[in-house]
């Protein structure tokens, strides 16, 4: 089963987040504009309310355009809503009322930039939008007495929002590290200690899913199963560790070789190797064979010229499992061997 890696999600969810409350004030703009028309229509319309409502909308606009620059994007915001607040609070002040609009985007800017910019980032960026806030406030306070609850209220909404997304955002920050070392821990487990491509089992279970994969495609898959030539021999001749640094580089290699088509390296003992190589027909994983066993030949693995004999197996249908399609490359592969070594079959 293919699952969307939790990373992924959240930056998704971020992108989400971001478009959504952006739009979500545009459009309450346009209502409360519809429902309460401004008077005189082109000045009231350069109100830093708008501002606000063009900010919102660039946004989102910018947000569905470059979703992997949001952090960017949203920094640029975050400074917009900042400036539009630092000019509406003084007309705020002097009217003597905290208007609906500016509690609105400034609440939503906070859990916004929270998630954005993760806990600690979004505490220093919340912390000196409030700090200059307050110095705008009191450079054109005070605010009247019987106004002061209205301030309350806006500061009250906004202070438990922050309170409630550093809680949340943090929680979230703590799972995903522990999420992401449990699976760097998983992959290393999966790996083989000696090669560092995939061990024994993890070959099997791609393999299964390789198989599961292309039968549920209708598309095709081949293997190829490789095995050292005369190995005993380096290991005889040059020490256990030149042959563990063969073995090491010859794995590196087959997967560099394949990796950019989509192929599966893993060690399924001694010196003996699998490719899977999803979507890749017999005549092609054919000519993929020969072209590793050229690469091999041609140029010294870890100082040493060796060379490796080749198996191919292509999956023949729905019924064919994971021991048949093995069986029949490794057979291959011993007819390379009987045959001379240094061969594909
Ligand atoms: P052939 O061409 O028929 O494959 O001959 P070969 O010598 O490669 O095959 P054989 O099966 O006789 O020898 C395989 C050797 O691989 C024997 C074993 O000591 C060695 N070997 C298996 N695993 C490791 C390992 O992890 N490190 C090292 N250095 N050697 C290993
Ligand atoms: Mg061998
Ligand atoms: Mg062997």
């Amino acid at each position: 089963m293919n699952t969307t890696p939790l990373p992924v999600l959240l930056r998704r969810s971020r992108v989400m987040v971001v478009c959504t409350a952006s739009l979500a004030y545009v459009v309450y703009v346009l209502l409360t504009t519809l429902v309460d028309p401004p008077q005189p229509v082109l000045a009231a319309y350069l109100t830093p309310k708008n501002g606000a409502a063009l900010v919102a909308l660039l946004t989102a606009a910018c947000t569905v355009k470059w979703p992997d620059r949001l952090t960017w994007v949203y920094l640029v915001t975050s400074l917009g809503y900042l400036l539009t607040a630092v000019f509406e609070i003084p007309r705020a002040v002097a009217w003597g009322d905290m208007p609906m609009h500016l509690t609105l985007w400034l609440t939503m800017n906070v859990l916004v930039s929270y998630l954005v910019f993760g806990s600690r980032a979004g505490t220093v960026l919340n912390l000196t939008s409030v700090a200059l806030m307050m110095v705008t406030v009191i450079l054109n306070g005070p605010v009247a007495p019987s106004n002061l609850a209205d301030w309350l209220t806006a500061s009250v909404v906004m202070g438990a929002t922050g309170l409630i997304a550093f809680v949340t955002v943090s929680f979230i920050e703590q799972n995903l590290s522990t999420h992401l070392q449990d699976s760097e821990r998983l992959q290393a487990a999966r790996m083989d200690a000696v090669t560092e491509v995939l061990g024994r089992s993890a070959t099997e279970e791609e393999l299964t899913r390789a198989i599961q994969q292309a039968v549920r495609n209708r598309q095709p898959m081949s293997i190829i199963v490789t095995d050292i030539d005369y190995f005993k021999r380096v290991n005889d001749v040059h020490g256990h560790g030149a042959g563990d640094d063969v073995l090491r580089a010859f794995g590196k290699r087959l997967r560099r070789s394949v990796s950019g088509a989509g192929g599966q390296v893993g060690r399924w003992g001694g010196e003996e190797f699998l490719v899977i190589l999803p979507g890749v027909a017999r005549p092609d994983a054919m000519a993929v064979a020969e072209r590793l066993r050229g690469e091999v030949a041609a140029d010294p693995i870890a100082g040493l010229t060796i060379t490796a004999s080749f198996g191919v197996g292509s999956l023949r249908g729905a019924e064919d499992t994971a021991e048949d399609l093995f069986s029949r490359a490794d057979s291959a592969m011993y007819n390379a061997k009987r045959s001379g070594r240094n061969a594909v079959r």
